[in-house]
């Protein structure tokens, strides 16, 4: 594996008591580690300049095209301590990828993964002591990575840029929502959509962020922590949250979620999920749900559980779906038996408390 990240040790890296302050209550996104990792690439001389350098903030010309033009992606993926003191991630070559899907679509060069995993690798080889150590089984404390890749060129006009900047950040988290495993509410968005076909829905790029935004407001104003988009067409098909993939549970043993179509951010707990519900004896299946079947299948009792999923988060129940006119609630289940078990078995393996027999530890 790569070692060509050359390490710039700070100079003034937190005081221990400090950190550990920090890791006692580190919230989720707030608080950075004392390194950086950073890949330069420029269209004459390709990747290079591989550093890990001390966590600061960026020199951008305020011409820099991602400042104008969005020209940027981002990764997340989680570095967890086990209890021999080992940090391991989980399935970053499956972020590796996504991350190179995403930047063909913004037509940002290519990171190989040998550079992307080799980034968190080298930042976690500096900040390791920032990887919050669990107190218990239900602490799901865990050091945040967050790989990203802006257009730094100085330049003015729509076009690829021809300097590009990567790097990668480290934020110790705790869980992500205060509640647990306490159900969610979810807004459904009519005036927005997310993503449409041939755009940037399977990317992870800010602009989709962004563009979330304003109906992550119409759910605070309605009392929800997220929203859930449908497709741009004919907006019928569910798609996905803001920041999670969904899924369904049927009475009948089904866990259906929303097929990939192009809009839809392809997670790699989504893929956990669908084969661990495999080993769980379950049906998985990916199609396509409408917001109609909701309805129905919640009234009918047919679906007995919805649960949201995502690196951040895990598995997050779904309590109810809440529109301009309506409020859908499951009127079966109410255990949410099958999302805590995934929840658990996906945990376990990430904490290293169960065997990892398809090598998804790194
Ligand atoms: N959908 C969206 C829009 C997201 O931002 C995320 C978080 N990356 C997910 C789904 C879940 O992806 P993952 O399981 O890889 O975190």
């Amino acid at each position: 594996m790569s070692t060509r990240f050359d390490p710039l040790p700070s100079t003034q890296p937190t005081a221990d008591h400090i950190r550990d302050n920090i890791l006692e209550n580190p919230g989720f996104g707030r608080y950075f580690t004392d390194h950086m990792a950073h890949v330069r690439w420029t269209l004459d001389n390709g990747w290079h300049g591989h550093e890990v350098r001390p966590y600061g903030p960026l020199t951008l010309d305020p011409a820099a095209a991602v400042l104008h033009y969005g020209q940027e992606i981002f990764e997340g993926v989680k570095a967890y301590r086990h209890a021999d003191g080992s940090v391991w991630t989980f399935r970053p070559e499956k972020n590796a990828e996504r991350f190179r899907r995403s930047a063909r679509r913004l037509a940002l060069p290519e990171l190989s993964d040998d550079d992307f995993i080799g980034s968190l690798k080298a930042l976690l080889a500096q900040d390791h002591a920032w990887v919050p150590t669990p107190s218990s089984d239900a602490d799901e404390c865990s050091l945040y990575l967050r790989p990203f890749m802006i257009a730094s060129e100085k330049f003015l006009g729509v076009r690829p840029s021809h300097e590009v900047d990567y790097y990668v950040i480290a934020s110790p988290a705790a869980a992500y929502f205060k509640g647990g495993i306490e159900p969610v509410s979810i807004w459904l968005s009519t005036n927005y959509n997310r993503a449409a076909p041939g755009g940037t829905g399977f990317a992870k790029c800010g602009g989709n962020y962004a563009a979330s935004l304003a109906a992550q407001k119409e759910a605070e104003a309605h009392g929800c922590g997220q929203v859930a988009f449908l497709d741009a067409t004919e907006n019928k098909w569910v798609e996905e949250l803001g920041g999670m993939n969904l899924f369904f549970v049927f009475k009948d043993g089904r866990i259906v979620t929303p097929k990939l179509t192009g809009t839809i951010l392809e997670g790699v707990t989504r893929d956990s999920v669908l084969t661990l519900a495999k080993d769980e004896g379950l049906t998985p299946e990916e199609r396509h749900i409408s917001i109609d079947e909701w309805r129905d299948g919640a009234a009918s009792g047919e679906i007995t559980e919805i649960f949201a999923c995502g690196t951040a988060a895990v598995i997050t129940p779904v309590g109810e779906l809440v529109g301009e006119n309506e409020r859908i609630r499951l009127t079966a289940g109410g255990d949410n038996d099958i999302a805590k078990r995934l929840r658990t078995k996906l945990l376990d393996l990430q904490y290293g408390r169960s065997e990892d027999s398809r090598s998804w530890l790194t």
